[in-house]
């Protein structure tokens, strides 16, 4: 799916607000989904929205594939900002705004693209150190 009129009325945005700083998750593109482990760490309520830098503010480290669940929101490129699509890939942002262009292009094998590269960097140096 590729549709860019997800959210046409203004109601139906509210539940995409930021618990923290109020910035809209489905109006910039960070909607996406974590393991309930990762998700109770940072929000133990387990209510609400958090952009990618508040969450990342309550975990006190950057998120990595590991964090992310295998949900088909998550597989919703052109509904990602670059800053998830770096998470989720485990790349830097400035390669992310060019892995988006890429995946723009190659709808198709975007699916493809993305699971690679995530397999690729789970391991990789960028890793940020966790207590797991
Ligand atoms: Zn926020």
């Amino acid at each position: 799916m590729y549709e860019d009129d997800f959210y046409d009325d203004e109601e139906d945005l509210e539940p995409f607000v930021c618990l923290d700083c109020g910035v809209n998750t489905a109006l910039n593109d960070e909607y996406y989904m974590l393991t309930g482990e990762v998700w109770k760490e940072a929000d133990p309520d387990l209510v609400g929205m958090l952009c990618i830098n508040c969450v990342e503010l309550r975990l006190g480290r950057q998120l990595w594939p590991e964090d992310f669940i295998k949900s088909p929101i998550n597989y919703l490129h052109s509904r990602l900002s670059a800053r998830v699509l770096a998470r989720f890939c485990g790349i830097p942002d400035t390669e992310a705004e060019e892995l988006l262009v890429i995946l723009q292009n190659n709808k198709k094998e975007a699916p493809q693209i993305v699971e690679q590269l995530r397999i690729k960097n789970l391991k990789g140096p960028n890793k940020p150190k966790t207590r797991r």
